[in-house]
């Protein structure tokens, strides 16, 4: 069979293919770019061009493309055995066995692990599991979550609701009831007058009142991510999450930290939890769990959860056609031997994110940049017009998306939230390819100022 062409290819993409989070008329007059291969850190597109890959896909190829391992082991486990559920008194060996390796990286109240396909249907099963926990516990009145404005878990029903993104909400008359939303800790663009650890407190003290709002009754739980990541890389202030964890400790509600991005390694943690000192009782991951290389989320759950399903839950009417996928766990059991045995996490603990942090804070020095920031193997930088009064550019993230046009242009890819530039390679990434994401963002900067 030969091979299509780029211009064959883009044109049955044109009139086949509707892509997620696109505006197919803003692709222009390039098409489509047709990523063909990718090793290591970089990425080839059809026509040759090599590209540093700085978000690792979308922030999951934690140990890089291109690792052999992982291949072998998705072909060897789907010829023994490609599909099994986990369904009706059965399981099969590599989901177990991920469960069980999940469960020992993961803090040590957190037993269990819940399969899903993705991070989003692992956030509509934590509102379920949440829902469901409380009826158990004879409060079915207890059905509320509260999520954060600028949070994002995921693009289903449910995975839209708990995030709160305007955009998504406004498309499918979100989010669904029961779902209400706090302020995040976005102290750069919404601190106003507050000094960092002011504002910290003040964000943390939202949830206390959204819960005297709603009806200490009412109210299930707190989701959030430790970082935002599609929200703009925003870490929050030292003040934040100690503050939170008082809240959910008084109000006794079930804390849901969602580990997509942060987990597996990306904050120099094996989990963001673990960074941030947390101990949730519901962790959604997915993403660095298989590194990308076959799609695979789940649940971690705590055992106030989990004791309370097993044994006085019965059956829990919820699960997935994929869920324990074999060949998927295979894939994730081997990433997660790599990521031990090659001590992936510490290397980026100790070497990269050290380095990596050292040339986003070189970046402050732009005359485009306002503000720049980062923790482990995550780094943002916004673009403004002032750096005196941190105002905008005219036309909302469109700063943005000439400075991501500029990097793919000197072959880098970075996302643009907004104006606000993010990137997040992977863990794996060696110092000198470090200098050569900062010497095309730079590259890119300037061409774009
Ligand atoms: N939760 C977080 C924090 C995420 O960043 C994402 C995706 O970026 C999701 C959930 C949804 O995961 P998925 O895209 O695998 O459904």
């Amino acid at each position: 069979m030969t091979k299509p062409t780029t211009a064959e290819l883009q044109a049955m993409d044109a009139a086949h293919y509707l892509h997620p989070f696109t505006d197919h008329k803003d692709l222009g007059a390039r098409g489509t770019r047709i990523i063909a291969r990718a090793s290591g850190v970089h990425l080839w597109d059809s026509d040759g061009n090599r590209i540093l890959d700085g978000m690792a896909g979308l922030w999951c190829v934690n140990i890089g493309y291109g690792r052999t391992e992982l291949a072998e082991a998705a072909y060897r486990q789907m010829l023994e055995l490609p599909y099994a559920n986990s369904f009706f008194q059965c399981t099969n060996s590599p989901a177990v066995q991920l469960a069980s390796a999940i469960a020992e990286q993961a803090p040590a109240h957190m037993n269990h692990v819940f399969f899903t396909g993705s991070g989003s249907e692992a956030n509509d099963t934590v509102l379920r599991m949440v829902r469901r926990y409380w009826d158990l516990q004879g409060q079915p009145e207890k059905k509320t979550v509260i999520g954060r404005i600028n949070g994002y878990h995921g693009s289903t029903v449910a995975g839209a609701s708990l995030g709160g993104m305007a955009a998504m909400h406004e498309q499918g008359d979100l989010p669904i009831p029961g779902i209400v939303h706090i302020a995040q800790p976005y102290w750069y663009g919404e601190g106003g007058d507050m000094s960092e650890q002011e504002f910290g407190l003040w964000a943390a003290r939202q949830l206390e009142e959204k819960i005297l709002q709603v009806g200490t009754d009412k109210v299930a739980a707190f989701i959030a991510e430790p970082i935002q990541g599609a929200g703009g890389v925003i870490i929050p202030p030292s003040t934040y999450w100690p503050e939170i964890k008082r809240i959910v400790d008084k109000y006794g509600i079930l804390l849901v930290v969602d580990e997509v991005i942060c987990g597996f390694g990306r904050t120099g943690e094996w989990f963001g939890s673990q960074h941030f000192d947390l101990q949730p009782d519901l962790m959604p991951i997915a993403k660095g769990m298989t590194s990308g290389y076959l799609p695979m989320g789940g649940v971690i759950v705590g055992s106030r959860v989990a004791d309370c399903l097993i044994d006085n839950g019965g059956e829990f009417f919820h699960g997935y056609t994929y869920s324990g996928h074999p060949v998927a766990a295979a894939v994730g059991l081997e990433n997660l031997r790599i990521l031990r045995e090659e001590k992936i996490i510490d290397y980026a603990r100790n070497e990269a994110a050290p380095y990596l942090q050292q040339k986003i804070a070189g970046l402050a020095e732009h005359p485009l940049v306002g503000e720049v920031r980062g923790m482990g193997m995550l780094g943002a930088f916004e673009l403004v017009g002032n750096k005196a009064t941190r105002e905008r550019f005219p036309g909302k993230g469109a700063a943005g998306t000439l400075c991501r046009d500029m990097c793919i242009l000197n072959g880098l890819v970075m996302r643009a939230v907004g104006d606000t530039m993010i990137m997040s390679p992977p863990l794996v990434i060696q110092p000198e390819e470090i200098d050569e994401l900062f010497d095309k963002a730079w590259r890119s900067l300037n061409m774009a100022a």
